[in-house]
């Protein structure tokens, strides 16, 4: 291994962070909102889109978290919802990602044993089952305990901008 390899540098020190921001931007993701409770009982969310499907059997989920209000709930309770927006829900994801829309009233429902936005495309109740850190980001791994989806189209996220999905023929 040579030196800069050992210092943790390697191939990903010869990527412009530009061009890989650009790059990944280019993989089309949907929206998904994490919930979960704080100190008072109160629900907390986050927007995320690296909400990621890893196997089927056992239904099993991941997120990767950079630190923050989320992550350390998660890392205490040791579980999570994730909602999936629909297409009229972009103000939700501006919300819960720290820019706040005065107007919007968000409503939980526990359908099963977490809380989860009551109008959401689907709906997942999410129990870790290991933490991977991976530089400056956390990857919950999960196993899903319940779920359950509802009608409607996704909100989608594309070159850092929402889009509509067109639904190919
Ligand atoms: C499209 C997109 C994708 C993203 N993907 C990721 C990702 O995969 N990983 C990642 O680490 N970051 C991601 N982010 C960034 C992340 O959403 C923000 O950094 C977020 O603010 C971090 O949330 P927090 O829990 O750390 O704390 P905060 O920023 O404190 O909380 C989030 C916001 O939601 C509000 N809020 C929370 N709960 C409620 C409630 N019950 N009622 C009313 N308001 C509430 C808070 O007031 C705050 O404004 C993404 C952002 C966007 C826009």
């Amino acid at each position: 291994m040579s030196n800069r390899e050992a210092e943790g540098g390697g191939a990903t020190r010869r990527v412009d962070p530009d061009a890989f921001r650009k790059s990944v931007s280019m993989f089309a993701t949907g929206i998904v909102v994490l919930t979960c409770e704080d100190d008072d009982g109160k629900v907390h969310g986050m927007t995320v889109n690296s909400f990621t499907s890893v196997s089927l059997d056992p239904p099993t989920v991941l997120v990767s978290l950079k630190p923050g209000k989320a992550h350390r709930l998660i890392s205490r309770n040791g579980r999570y919802g994730a909602c999936i927006l629909n297409e009229g829900q972009q103000s939700f994801s501006a919300h819960f990602s720290g820019r706040p829309q005065e107007a919007l009233r968000p409503d939980f429902v526990v359908r099963e044993q977490l809380p989860t936005l009551s109008n959401c495309l689907a709906w997942f109740e999410c129990e870790t089952v290991e933490k991977v850190q991976i530089h400056d980001h956390t990857l919950f791994v999960a196993q899903v305990t319940a779920c359950g989806s509802e009608g409607g189209a996704p909100l989608m996220f594309y070159g850092s901008r929402y889009h509509r999905a067109a639904i190919a023929a």
